[in-house]
């Protein structure tokens, strides 16, 4: 706020780089000065049904009072202590959470500050694994087209080269192997030959591969595209045959947003290593995780030098550990299977007039998302402020109109 009450748009305008805009010629930005429930609360007093969820992370809508308890709670203790020689009962209660509902095999938790950081120790462990292995010509990624993973560096080396949003960079990024995305889509019978580009490229460049990396049955900032589970469990055999690890980002779809708590229980496959973020804190911190198995941590341990290298300053940061106990375990005790399946019905029922619209390519519904994809890119700022005037919330992507609701207060709109 500025002396004057009012929010300095222009000082915001002037001197604060917002995500993938310009400084020059900034895209207008809406001032919300509170979020509640379903809704966020504008300076001027509209209140708009929130569509997004905040990029898929408040899974429990805003100003929830569990979570908010969490974290008053925790803040009496310590809002936060190094995790260097450190540990405390909220990392060590979050960590038995994150062991107890992802895939069996994920015993080693590693925490992070945000997704695109698990990503990156997700990629670090599959290159330590292989130092401390002596494999050291596997050292290349494979990943599929359409794929989205963060913005550091090899993170963007392994999203989609031109939906991506990185292309720019391409010429200074590590160099790794794509296929084309997975063309069977999730509702389809399944198409064998929509494995075969993928099955050709490990079975050529085998020799190089660490690992395969990908984000399961939903494709999220990429494409938005929605791929068979028969994809990841033909992807996990060919991977065991040929010694690749699985890497599976499940930092947007992770938490309840695809129908299932992870994604990858629609092919009912375990990865050897999995990255988690966005709702893991109900929306409230940026915070994330990186769980594997006893292959790699056993790996990883037992060579040279044994430990894994990395560390940040922020790691089990108490007050997103504390919340992210509350979070889940009121995504665990509040039905949330049903929520979800009631708001796909509604996204199913509600989005499909758009089906018969000229300039709608397709509409996609799967668990608590919703896409019209277009055929031709959208008027982001245009088509924002019709939807504020209309009292809604949502951001489009290229393309695409996506809507991701919170998962619980859906009810209560
Ligand atoms: N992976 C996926 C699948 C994502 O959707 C995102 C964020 N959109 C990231 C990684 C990066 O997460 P963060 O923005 O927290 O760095």
């Amino acid at each position: 706020m500025s002396t004057q009450g009012k929010i300095d748009l222009s000082f915001d305008k002037n001197h604060i780089w917002h995500p993938y805009t310009s400084m020059k010629d900034p895209l207008p930005v809406y001032p919300v000065i509170s979020a509640d429930g379903v809704k966020l609360k504008l300076e001027d007093g509209r209140e708009l049904i929130d569509g997004m969820s905040s990029w898929w992370c408040a899974v429990h809508g805003y100003n929830h009072p569990v979570l908010n308890k969490a974290i008053e709670k925790q803040l009496q203790n310590m809002s936060h202590v190094m995790f260097g020689g450190i540990t405390h009962q909220p990392a060590i209660d979050l960590a038995k959470l994150l062991v107890e509902v992802t895939p069996k095999s994920l015993e080693k938790v590693f925490y992070c500050d945000s997704g695109s950081v698990a990503v990156e120790v997700a990629m670090k462990m599959a290159i330590q694994y292989r130092f401390a292995t002596k494999n050291f010509k596997k050292n290349k990624f494979l990943t599929i087209r359409s794929g989205y993973h963060g913005d550091t560096f090899n993170a963007m080396s392994v999203c989609d080269p031109v939906t991506g949003m990185h292309e720019i960079f391409s010429g200074v990024l590590p160099i790794n192997y794509f296929v084309e995305a997975p063309s069977c889509k999730f509702n389809e019978n399944w198409d064998e030959e929509s494995f075969s580009p993928m099955d050709k490229m490990i079975r050529e460049h085998h020799e190089e591969l660490t690992a395969v990396i990908l984000e399961p049955i939903v494709q999220g900032a990429g494409g938005m595209r929605f791929y068979h589970p028969e994809y990841l469990k033909r992807l996990r055999v060919v991977c065991d045959e040929f010694d690749i690890l699985l890497i599976l980002d499940e930092i947007a779809t992770g938490f309840g947003r695809t129908g299932k708590m992870f994604a990858c229980e629609y092919a009912n496959i375990e990865p050897d290593i999995m990255a988690v973020g966005k709702a893991i804190t109900g929306g409230y911190m940026s915070f994330a995780a990186t769980l594997t198995n006893l292959k790699v941590s056993e790996g990883i341990s037992n060579g040279t030098p044994g430990n894994f290298m990395h560390g940040p300053t922020f790691m089990g940061n108490p007050l997103a550990c504390a919340v992210g106990i509350a979070s889940i375990s009121l995504l665990l005790s509040n039905n949330w299977q049903v929520r979800v399946t009631k708001i796909e019905s509604i996204l199913e029922q509600e989005l499909s007039l758009a089906r018969s619209f000229n300039n709608v390519c397709e509409v996609r519904v799967l668990g608590a998302i919703g896409v019209i994809e277009m055929k031709e890119p959208v008027d982001m700022a245009n088509m924002q402020k019709k939807f504020v005037e209309n009292g809604i919330w949502v951001r489009p992507l290229g393309r695409m109109f996506i809507s991701c609701l919170p998962l619980l207060l859906v009810t209560k709109i």
